[in-house]
Order: structure tokens, then sequence, then C-alpha cells
């Protein structure tokens, strides 16, 4: 779990609007880029952002293991969010596009047309004062469930 002091999240203007799209563009990112670190599938890491979590009052990025049982990830990326935040920027940084684009924090009817620009300070603002706190496994996730937390069963059946 990632979470951003409210002080940063009012200083970049999160909680307006099309910026909050940025946000949930840097979750997506992020988890696009951590399996990489954690050696595991994709769809082992399920995501949920929220630009004001109700539990924690400020905008918050839950990344999660998902695989049955669970197998650590979220141990492996509380060690290593920083990595994973630094290739995030990197690939922010190393896209040719302008505005953003699928390649790198998703197309701009997603992340808005300010959203590369966005993604990038706040991933350079996580890294700088951003919290990553393991969740507690026993607890789950704080607050309701996102609905996009259970959206994506694809496949699931299959095999
Ligand atoms: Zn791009």
């Amino acid at each position: 779990m990632l979470t951003l002091s409210e002080e940063t999240a009012g200083a970049l203007g999160l909680q307006t609007g099309a910026r909050a799209a940025a946000w949930s563009a840097t979750g997506r990112l992020l988890r696009r880029v951590a399996p990489l670190f954690l050696r595991c599938q994709p769809q082992d890491l399920g995501l949920a952002s929220e630009i004001k979590s109700s539990h924690f009052e400020r905008p918050a990025l839950f990344l999660y293991d998902r695989v049955q049982g669970g197998v650590g990830l979220t141990d492996l990326l509380y060690q290593g969010w920083r990595e994973v935040a630094e290739a995030a920027l990197a690939v922010v940084h190393g896209c040719a596009c302008a505005q953003g684009c699928p390649a790198c924090v998703g197309p701009i009817e997603e992340c808005g047309p300010d959203g590369k620009r966005l993604v990038g300070d706040v991933l350079e603002h996580l890294l700088g004062t951003g919290v990553f706190e393991p969740a507690d496994p026993e607890e789950g996730l704080p607050g309701p469930q996102p609905e996009a937390a259970e959206a994506a069963p694809e496949g699931a059946a299959e095999a």
C-alpha cells in the first residue's frame, strides 16, 4: 500500500477532476512495472486506487497479492517499492510520446491530457515523500472493497 501525504497531494492538485486520473494511471503503471521486480505474473498483482482513501484521508494505492493463499508479493514490494517506482519513472521519462500513450502512462483518454507530466510528478513525489506500508493481510483492504479489485476474473476458470 502506497500513500501520498495530503500535503503533497494538495500541492500536486491531485484531488481535482482530471488530475485524479493521473493517480490511478500511476497505479496502473506501477502495477505493470512491478512484476519485473517481483518475478510474478502481472495478474498475480491486484490494484486498487483511491484518490482520497476513506481510511487514510489521502491518496492511496493498494497493490496486493492475488495469488491464492498469498506468496509474499506485498512483502517483496514493501522492500523494493523504490526500485519499482524508479523503474516506472524511467518508463515515463523514456517514452517518446508527448502527453502519454499506452506504452507509458496509458492513453490520453484514461490519464488526461496532462497525464504524462502529472504521473512523472506523482512518482517523483512518491520517491521523495511517499510512504509504503505493508497492508495487514489479516485485515485485507481497508474500507469498502473497490470494485476494480474484483473486476477482472478473466480466464480464472480456464486451464
Ligand atoms: Zn508514452
